[in-house]
């Protein structure tokens, strides 16, 4: 049976190309951003700090000693920052005073009994469902009260909006796991750790919300179970993606990027691109010199139109050409989507005449088609008159 976690489902939604080579096709890639390892050092203390609470209360000398030994004994030369003007040491000692500010809001680290540490669940999204949900909770609480709390702790830099949490999926997912595995828990609070904030913020899910948010992951998984093409989306996440080796996006790059740069131009990708933009640019500048010349056009056409009207004539005479002037009356038909256009096709319609006027429109058809509009007997009949064809776009970026 397949299972889903809701970074997984976040995966495709940002990129199917990447969803497909971690999650289908699992390769495995060791490079991970910085911000994430940060991340995992600090679940890690506070797992620690958690499991130990049951005995004592950790010092806080003693916790940051455990962080700064796992922070060391972790790192590896895949850790990526992305921030040049930044080093790991900067990220350490940002992680420290995560871990300080934390440890003096919740000393002595007795708000609830604690049920579960980065405890795993795994639970059918919906009754009969043929693939199950999954996760990790970072901290699994009983409060006094006796509802239960799902803490999250986030080491981010970007702060949420209370709406953004009152929508999260993510804990809204755990919440019908918790229920679901234990059906005990009547009352549930999601709860998030801005720990770059020293904050704290709450939300809670009505019943409605969640069979809401259990239809959106239902036909989101439906979506991924569909999907056949996985095609790339280049995004800034692209920048966090261990995949550029094997992405049509990217893979390119990496390949000339390797090379020293004065190999690039014997590349043959290379030399078609630097030709493509040496004609690329010399277009753009003719297109330019060509409107300004459009605009004297423009002027002398005007020019010649009253003249032949003042004149009385129909050919003008220059040095070495002559030049004709004709007017002809054009109707003209009101705009597209005006409420006049409908009634002149209704007028059309009416006097039997609509065919005489009414054309295909093989833009209309194609996009139609694309969205998958028609289905069964009706995009049948059609497909029997029409075929497709591969076309390319080349987009030059400078
Ligand atoms: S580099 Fe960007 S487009 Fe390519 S697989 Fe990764 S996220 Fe997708």
């Amino acid at each position: 049976m397949s299972e889903y976690s809701i970074s997984q489902l976040g995966t495709f939604e940002e990129c199917a190309l990447q969803y497909k080579l971690n999650y289908v096709d699992k390769i495995k890639r060791y490079e991970e951003g910085v911000e994430a390892f940060l991340g995992q050092r600090f679940h890690e203390a506070m797992e620690w700090l958690y499991k130990e609470r049951a005995f004592r209360i950790v010092p806080l000398e003693e916790l940051l000693a455990y962080y700064e030994k796992k922070w060391d004994e972790k790192w590896h030369a895949e850790v990526k920052i992305s921030r040049k003007e930044r080093t790991s040491d900067d990220y350490r000692v940002m992680g420290r005073r995560f871990i300080e500010d934390y440890y003096k809001r919740h000393h002595p680290f007795d708000e609830g009994r604690v049920l579960g540490l980065e405890r795993y669940i795994r639970f059918p999204l919906a009754e009969g469902s043929h693939y199950n949900c999954k996760g990790i909770i970072d901290r699994l609480v009983l409060a006094p009260d006796g509802a239960f709390e799902i803490h999250d702790y986030k080491t981010g830099s970007s702060l949420p909006e209370q709406t953004d949490l009152d929508a999260d999926r993510q804990l809204g997912l755990y919440q019908i796991g918790v229920q679901t595995l234990w059906p005990k828990a009547k009352e549930v609070r999601l709860v998030w750790h801005l720990v770059a904030f020293d904050l704290e913020m709450r939300s809670r899910r009505t019943p409605e919300a969640l069979e809401e948010l259990r239809c959106e992951i239902a036909s989101l998984i439906d979506r991924i179970e569909a999907e056949r093409e996985f095609a790339p989306h280049e995004s800034k996440l692209c920048d966090w993606c261990p995949y550029w080796d094997l992405c049509p996006a990217k893979k390119h790059l990496v390949k000339v990027e390797a090379l020293p740069k004065e190999r690039w131009k014997d590349e043959p990708g290379v030399r078609i691109v630097d030709a493509y933009a040496e004609r690329w640019r010399k277009k753009r500048e003719l297109e330019v010199e060509a409107k300004t010349v459009e605009g004297e056009l423009e002027e002398i056409r005007e020019a010649a139109i009253e003249f032949a009207q003042k004149e009385g004539v129909q050919v003008i005479a220059g040095t070495d050409a002559r030049l004709r002037v004709t007017g002809k009356e054009r109707v003209i038909s009101p705009a597209k989507g005006s409420k006049e256009r409908e009634a002149l096709e209704q007028e059309l319609r009416a006097a039997g005449v609509w065919d005489e006027v009414a054309m295909l429109d093989p833009s209309a058809l194609e996009r139609a088609v694309a969205e998958g509009r028609w289905t069964g007997d009706v995009l049948d009949r059609i497909k029997a008159y029409i075929s497709t064809e591969r076309r390319y776009t080349l987009t030059l970026k400078e």
